[in-house]
């Protein structure tokens, strides 16, 4: 048994922090937010996150509150032909395609939390290794020992850089755009089940459409070119007639679900480059702390996801003194899956042909460490 602090209670520290808390060891999740609130909008849980999380036995909650995409689709901005159209309500993943709040994902994590594990309004300072463990000291002062401490704390990680220096995250020049809209506004406009991307001319405009609350909501992702930018958070407001204006070339059917928005928040796009190695001693990083990624291939937050199942099974049974080896069999198993989607995501070109998916989608975490003869399908 292991004593275990996790800093950030985003999905990828929840994810973590319930699974290793089930596996018999002592957890503490140190979240600076005092309550989540309904902050962020949409969050994109394909078939290899779903099977992740059903694994934890939280599916059937998310089944509940999210909306299941039929198909996912890639469109021509001009002429509106479809390009690809891949069913992912099939059986072919063994898992549906779940797109859902980021709140009610959080809630479902949350509430199948034991007591104490999470404690909310808790700002981790620093993180200081030390020779068999790790020390967290939070904003408060108060300090806390443990065997193994992960830094699941986001894209400006303080866990990342207390590990490996300083190094700001690059803005890509595009700035993402996301809107809400109840579902009754939109009328007929077509392919509002399924998960849309409209290519623009080049690849700094996209729009992308998808059903939300079981279906009662649409959601809108839509990209912009700038130059440059100096503001911080995720829902800073945005001028809907500018985004409009962005986007007043693409297909009426496009230009129509922009109609549909009245509120739309503006946030930057950040990259950094993969790394050769996340850990250090008793300490390692996870998630958008090790591996941030553009959202080209809907797969920041399953990413997480998976990294949290893996790290888990990598440390099932661990003492102390096996830390190290299990961090890099967690390293072995995730560094170049999630370096290859940073990459894909970076390219963007995901789908926008017809592609065999597989890689991604058909990827079971819970299996990272199954032997080929071992390995079972479900
Ligand atoms: C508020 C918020 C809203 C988002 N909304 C969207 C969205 O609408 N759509 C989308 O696609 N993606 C969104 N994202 C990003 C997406 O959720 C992540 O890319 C993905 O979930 C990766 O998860 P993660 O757990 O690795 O990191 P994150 O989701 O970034 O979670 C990191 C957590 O660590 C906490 N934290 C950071 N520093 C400290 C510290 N020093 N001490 C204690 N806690 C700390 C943060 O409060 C946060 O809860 C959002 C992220 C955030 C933080």
């Amino acid at each position: 048994m292991l004593k275990i602090g996790i800093c950030g209670g985003g999905p990828g520290g929840l994810v973590a922090g319930l699974a290793l808390s089930r596996q018999g060891h002592e957890v503490a999740i140190f979240e600076r937010t005092s309550s989540y609130g309904r902050i962020g909008a949409d969050i994109n849980l394909t078939p290899n996150a779903v099977h992740a999380l059903d694994g934890l036995g939280i599916g059937e909650a998310l089944r509940e509150t999210a909306a299941r995409p039929q198909y996912r689709i890639s469109r021509t901005w001009d002429t509106g032909e479809e390009t690809s159209r891949l069913e992912m309500q099939g059986d072919r993943y063994e898992a549906p395609q779940l797109t859902i709040h980021r709140a009610d994902l959080i809630t479902a994590l949350e509430s199948n939390m034991k007591p104490g594990v999470l404690r909310l309004g808790a700002q981790v300072r620093t993180v200081t290794p030390l020779e068999q463990g790790a020390e967290v000291v939070l904003e408060d002062g108060s300090t806390e020992a443990f065997d193994l401490v992960i830094g699941a704390d986001g894209i400006h990680s303080l866990v990342r850089k207390a590990l490996f220096g300083e190094d700001h995250p690059k803005f890509t020049g595009l700035v993402s755009w996301r809107a809400v809209f109840p579902r009754e506004v939109a009328g007929d406009i077509p392919n509002l089940d399924s998960f849309t991307k409209w290519w623009g001319p080049t690849s700094d405009r996209q729009l992308v459409v998808f059903p939300l609350l079981r279906g009662e909501e649409v959601f809108v992702f839509a990209t912009t070119p700038q130059t440059d930018w100096s503001e911080e958070g995720w829902t800073l407001p945005g001028d809907i007639e500018e985004l409009r204006a962005a986007y007043a070339d693409f297909h009426p059917e496009a230009r129509a679900i922009l109609d549909c928005c009245t509120t739309v928040t503006r946030s930057a796009l950040h990259v950094r480059e993969p790394m050769e190695t996340w850990s250090r001693g008793h300490v390692t990083i996870m998630g958008d702390a090790a591996h941030p990624m553009v959202p080209f291939m809907a797969q920041g937050a399953t990413m997480a996801i998976e990294d949290g199942v893996v790290l888990a099974l990598a440390l099932k049974d661990a003492s102390p003194a096996d830390v190290p080896a299990a961090l890099a069999r967690y390293e072995g198993a995730r560094l170049d899956r999630t370096a290859k989607v940073q990459r894909g995501s970076l390219a963007n070109e995901w789908l926008k042909k017809p592609e065999n998916a597989d890689w991604v989608y058909a990827y079971k975490a819970w299996e990272a460490f199954d032997t080929p003869e071992t390995a079972t399908a479900g």
